[in-house]
């Protein structure tokens, strides 16, 4: 091993190899160097892979993570056990559910093992193999011809394969997909009494101060256990308060005690992952890549998991993204993201229910059971058997929470919003003027909006992009859209139709978990179904935008196999927007597609990239502000250029507003498409 104090770092050859004067390259370069990159070299070295290998760590705080007891549950046939055999400082095979009720595990080993030893493992392996180690680095990644670098020390590092593990940030405000902490303080102590030896891992016999609020009991010998004072809830323990509550309940139970160590830490407890922390070309490791259980805070299974495809994988001579690609592409099952949702829900707004709730699964259920579950690993029946265990109303407070969501709410909106249009239809005056203003305020807050925060989004996915080589893109190519109208018509409606296709379906794909090539298809079927059941409207407007007549019908029946399919595939908002497909065609054509683009395409957007870019709505709008103005700018343009002067026949009013929404929406498409690109890393690999 290599260690570099003070900042500076870099060995000289051989163990480089020289890419040119000012560049180095590794093979393994890794920033953050905790447990989980203690565990993926683990799986390296497991594989040979660091063989005559030079790898890089890089982090300020290197071996000297906090101590503190890691543990999990495994089958002694899972490869996790054999790996982390020489790490496992106790294990337990009997769980005491109350104080008569004592369980023998029958599928499972519970297991721990200390960071500390994870920290010699990764002592060793340094002095082992050829490691250098960095504490100061310029944290950003950069690209060039090589690919991606980072700046140590004013030379450019590559590295055939880049780990990050840097901790995460969280959204605390974020309401749809809360955070909790579980916080947490555990005294290792000497007991004055022998104690049995039975593991217990939730005695709620503690005060829940208005949070979820429980006691971990791990023995390890007679007289010696780590006893651990745990709160789930959105504020984290505070150290005085909880060491008397854990006084407390020792000396209520066990009589005298002697503390011989304490640990404390705090996990958080989300489903979130943020898009920035997502880079192409790295592979997120750790917390970082979402591997964190939302609703336990265990991970360490999970790292042994994603670290040995990845070394199967590095194996195979698999590049990063083909790797991250691999592994978002592994089925896992997407219904325990949503039991973890609604536990989240729960222990976020009604923290008081999380007690019965863990009471009526730890006492009524086995622990073989929770642990297969937890695992994500359980059938659907035997899920049935644990819910039913469970009291069913927190979970419908939940689920209706849960249903009452941002889609939801949208898709709701939609349909009254049509309802009310149809209830004034028969007033032709008031419905138009209502029409118009609807969908006037809908553009001016939203609908343009969404599409005037592009160049916001770029960097996200595109590290090396100024706002001016930006704008002056999109400008070009709304201008080579507006041209191709002008000369090629029949070509440029094509183009509409195929990439509208493409980015409405793209989105709503996005909102209800469709593949890309489902995605392109329903957006396909959404514009055959709208303009062939407002085929007279259609014709017409097609006709002045073309000057060809394009005419085909399409009856309500076609929804019926659409609405089978989403419902078999248990896309619920999906099937229910085939409701509202059947609904828009009492409406007419311009009213049904503007108000499914401001309220169903253009405002879930807008909260994507909220959350991708961190700002209030207000904020959003001021941003997007001189765009939307160039957006008008650009509309006046196309009224002035094609010389229209009479809008007496409405369609012509239309066919130049659809002229106009392909010309600024085809560069926003694109941009859309790599947005969801970066994110997919970021959602599947939950
Ligand atoms: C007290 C406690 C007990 C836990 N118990 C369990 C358990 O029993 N079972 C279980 O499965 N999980 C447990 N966890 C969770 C688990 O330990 C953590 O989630 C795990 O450490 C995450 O691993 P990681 O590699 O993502 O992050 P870490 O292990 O925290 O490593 C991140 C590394 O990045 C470094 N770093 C930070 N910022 C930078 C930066 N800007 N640049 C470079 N490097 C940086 C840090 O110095 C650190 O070395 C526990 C957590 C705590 C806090």
């Amino acid at each position: 091993m290599v260690r570099l104090e003070g900042g500076y770092c870099f060995f000289s050859p051989p163990f480089f190899l020289p890419m040119n004067e000012m560049s180095m390259k590794y093979d393994f370069a890794f920033i953050g160097a905790g447990i989980s990159t203690t565990v993926m070299l683990m799986q390296l070295k497991k594989r040979g892979l660091l063989e005559s290998k030079r790898v890089l760590l890089l982090d300020s705080n290197v071996f000297s993570i906090q101590n503190k007891s890691l543990c999990y549950w495994c089958n002694p046939d899972e490869s996790i056990y054999q790996d982390f055999n020489h790490l496992i400082e106790k294990n337990w095979r009997t769980v005491r559910k109350n104080t008569s009720d004592v369980e023998k595990l029958e599928s499972f080993v519970y297991c721990q093992t200390s960071a500390a030893s994870l920290v010699s493992e990764l002592k060793q392996m340094t002095s082992f193999y050829h490691f250098d180690i960095c504490y100061e680095f310029a944290e950003v990644f950069e690209t060039d011809e090589n690919g991606r670098y980072m700046e140590v020390n004013g030379e450019k590092v590559h590295a055939a394969y880049w780990f990050d593990s840097r901790p995460p940030k969280y959204d605390s405000n974020n309401e749809v997909t809360p955070l909790i902490y579980q916080s947490f303080l555990g005294l290792n102590v000497k007991l004055n009494q022998p104690h049995t030896m039975e593991l217990e891992l939730m005695d709620f016999n503690v005060p829940q101060d208005g949070y979820t609020q429980f006691m971990y009991i791990l023995p390890t010998t007679e007289q010696e256990a780590l006893i651990e004072f745990t709160r789930f809830g959105d504020c984290e323990l505070h150290e005085e308060t909880a060491h008397q509550r854990i006084v407390d309940y020792i000396s209520t139970r066990f009589g005298e005690f002697e503390i011989v160590s304490q640990e404390k830490g705090c996990i958080p407890m989300t489903q979130q992952l943020m898009i920035e922390h997502i880079a192409d070309g790295v592979i997120e490791l750790g917390s970082r890549a979402g591997l964190i259980k939302s609703t336990t805070g265990y991970v360490l299974k999970n790292m042994h998991a994603h670290a040995s495809f990845i070394g199967d994988r590095i194996s195979e001579n698999l590049h990063s993204e083909q790797i991250k690609m691999e592994w978002n592409a592994v089925k896992k099952p997407r219904r325990f993201h949503f039991y973890d949702g609604l536990l989240l829900s729960i222990l976020k707004y009604k923290p008081n229910w999380g007690k019965s709730i863990f009471q009526h699964l730890t006492q009524k259920g086995s622990w073989d059971e929770t642990f297969h579950f937890l695992d994500e690993k359980s059938t659907l029946g035997q899920e049935a058997k644990i819910f039913s265990k469970l009291p069913i109303l927190p979970f419908l407070w939940a689920t209706a929470r849960c249903l009452n969501n941002q889609n939801f709410r949208g898709l709701s909106l939609l349909i009254i919003l049509s309802v009310i249009f149809l209830l004034v239809s028969p007033l032709q005056n008031v419905s138009s003027i209502l029409s118009g203003i609807v969908l006037g305020i809908g553009m001016i807050t939203i609908g343009i909006p969404h599409g005037a925060l592009d160049h916001l989004l770029v960097p996200i996915f595109k590290a090396k992009s100024s706002s001016t080589q930006i704008i002056v893109k999109y400008i070009i190519h709304m201008f080579l859209m507006f041209a191709l109208w002008y000369f090629s018509p029949f070509v440029a409606f094509l183009i509409f139709l195929m990439f509208s296709a493409w980015h409405f379906g793209e989105s709503d794909g996005e909102s209800w978990g469709l593949k890309r090539t489902e995605s392109f298809l329903w957006g396909l079927f959404f514009f055959y179904f709208l303009l062939g059941t407002h085929n007279h409207e259609a014709f017409q407007i097609v006709h002045i935008m073309t000057n060809k007549s394009i005419y085909w019908t399409a009856s309500w029946y076609a929804l019926i196999p659409v609405m089978i399919y989403f419902t078999v595939r248990k896309k619920g908002t999906a099937a229910l927007l085939c409701v509202w497909l059947y609904l828009a065609t009492f409406l007419p054509l311009v009213l049904a597609f503007g108000l499914y683009f401001i309220i169903h395409h253009s405002h879930p957007s807008w909260k994507r990239i909220q959350v991708a870019i961190s700002k209030t709505g207000l904020q959003m709008w001021m941003k997007a502000l001189p765009f939307q103005i160039g957006a008008w700018i650009f509309f006046v343009f196309c009224i002035w250029f094609l010389q229209i002067k009479s809008y007496s026949d409405l369609n012509e009013f239309y066919a130049l507003i659809f002229v106009f929404i392909a010309c600024i929406s085809w560069p926003h498409a694109w941009v859309m498409t790599q947005f969801y690109a970066a994110r997919k890393g970021v959602f599947d690999a939950k």
